[in-house]
């Protein structure tokens, strides 16, 4: 990374807070990169950083992320980050998250956190001791509780765009769709999609996961290696991330790769590579939107409703089809398409937020 401010400059961060307190032994980085849509929200991460200057780039890089996905997502919420940079095992949780959540409080709003990697929802019941500007709260504090099963219908809604575009209508129904992991939103996925009458190959490097979708829905299992090599209508990816590669590519048989994970592409130019190869890609952030669009939806509007957020959720598949006529519009990529629509979104909004102003007196 160049310089701090040269790299804000150039990405257009608005700012990078530096958070401590030594008796505690509390160190944390918060990012902010975009507030044209709203308060800047994003997860708080905690892990064992190499350097303070790896935390700040990836908390600055997170929080541009999540600018893209509430933008592309139709949220009226910026992109932020915070990350603690500590163990993520560490045992005296408490201090540390109120210490983190009176920083927050002081902000007033500007940034709201949430769960994230190495973070728990109980950690979050800790930040919400000391302010209100935090989501991914269990549903006895009022917020959403378990987010994954909404992640997977978005992931679904996704998929049905994705079929649309390939086999002109958007049932899943009888399609063969390869899931790989079975965590918190593979299972779910696993779940609606038996709902839906897709037939399934799944994998996980746990076997338990495994044999217990097996059991329950009657699905084909493989060992994780071999999932890349099924002749299939989708590959669903809801594990790891840069599992899209030279070495995949070479492999995969699919149409449509539709899935949760985060950071799909290994490189870019993967993204390149598999439209080549004439498959229709659903750009990770567009696909695994619906558990924070359900999250957050109740910010602002006074709690949480299931068949509101719902409703969002479901808007995903529209926003799929958008990135495909910018994709054919401009002759780009699915995952740029994605960005595009993005950017378009927050110059538009910036736009009437400006001619908002004028008219004030
Ligand atoms: P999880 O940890 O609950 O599940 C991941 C699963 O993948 C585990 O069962 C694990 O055993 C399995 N796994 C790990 N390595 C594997 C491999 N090589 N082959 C096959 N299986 C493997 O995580 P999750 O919450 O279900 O999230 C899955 C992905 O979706 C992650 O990339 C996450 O960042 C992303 N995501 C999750 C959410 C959410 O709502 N939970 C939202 C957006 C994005």
């Amino acid at each position: 990374m160049e310089t701090i401010f040269n790299y804000m400059e150039k990405y257009d961060y608005e700012n990078l807070f530096l958070c401590q307190d030594k008796s505690l032994d509390f160190k944390a980085v918060i990012a902010i990169h975009d507030t044209t849509l709203g308060p800047a929200t994003g997860g708080c991460r905690m892990w064992q950083y190499d350097s303070e200057m790896d935390a700040i780039e990836d908390a600055l890089r997170l929080a541009s992320g999540m600018t893209y996905k509430y933008a592309a997502a139709g949220v009226n919420l910026g992109g932020g980050k915070a990350v603690i940079i500590g163990d993520p095992y560490r045992k005296d949780r408490e201090p540390i998250f109120r210490a983190l959540g009176k920083f927050i409080n002081r902000l007033g709003g500007k940034y709201i956190t949430g769960e994230d990697v190495g973070t728990t929802l109980k950690d979050m019941e800790y930040i919400r001791m000391e302010t209100e500007h935090v989501v991914t709260l269990p549903t006895y504090l009022g917020g959403a509780g378990d987010i994954a099963p909404m992640t997977a219908f978005g992931v679904i809604r996704a998929m049905q765009a994705c079929c649309k575009r390939v086999y002109g209508f958007d049932s899943v129904e009888g399609k063969t769709v390869t899931v790989q992991g079975l965590g918190a939103v593979g299972h779910n996925v696993v779940e609606q999609l038996h709902e839906r009458g897709a037939k399934m190959v799944v994998t996980d490097i746990d076997p338990d996961k495994v044999d217990a979708m097996v059991e329950k829905y009657g699905v084909d299992k493989l060992d994780p290696e071999s999932i890349y090599d099924v002749d299939c209508d989708i590959f669903c990816p809801c594990a790891l991330g840069a599992i899209i590669s030279d070495e995949t590519l070479e492999r995969l048989k699919c149409k449509i790769i539709c899935g949760s994970a985060n950071n799909q592409l290994k490189e870019e130019r993967h993204g390149d590579l598999l439209e080549q190869k004439g498959m229709v890609y659903a750009p990770d952030y567009i696909a695994n939107a619906g558990g924070t669009i359900y999250d957050t939806d109740r910010l602002g509007v006074g709690g949480v409703s299931h068949e509101r957020g719902k409703e969002k959720v479901s808007r995903i598949y529209e926003n799929m089809e958008r990135v495909f006529e910018i994709a054919d519009r401009d002759k780009i990529p699915t995952y740029l398409a994605a960005d595009r629509m993005a950017e378009e979104r927050i110059r538009e909004i910036a736009e009437v937020k400006k001619y908002i102003d004028e008219l004030k007196p």
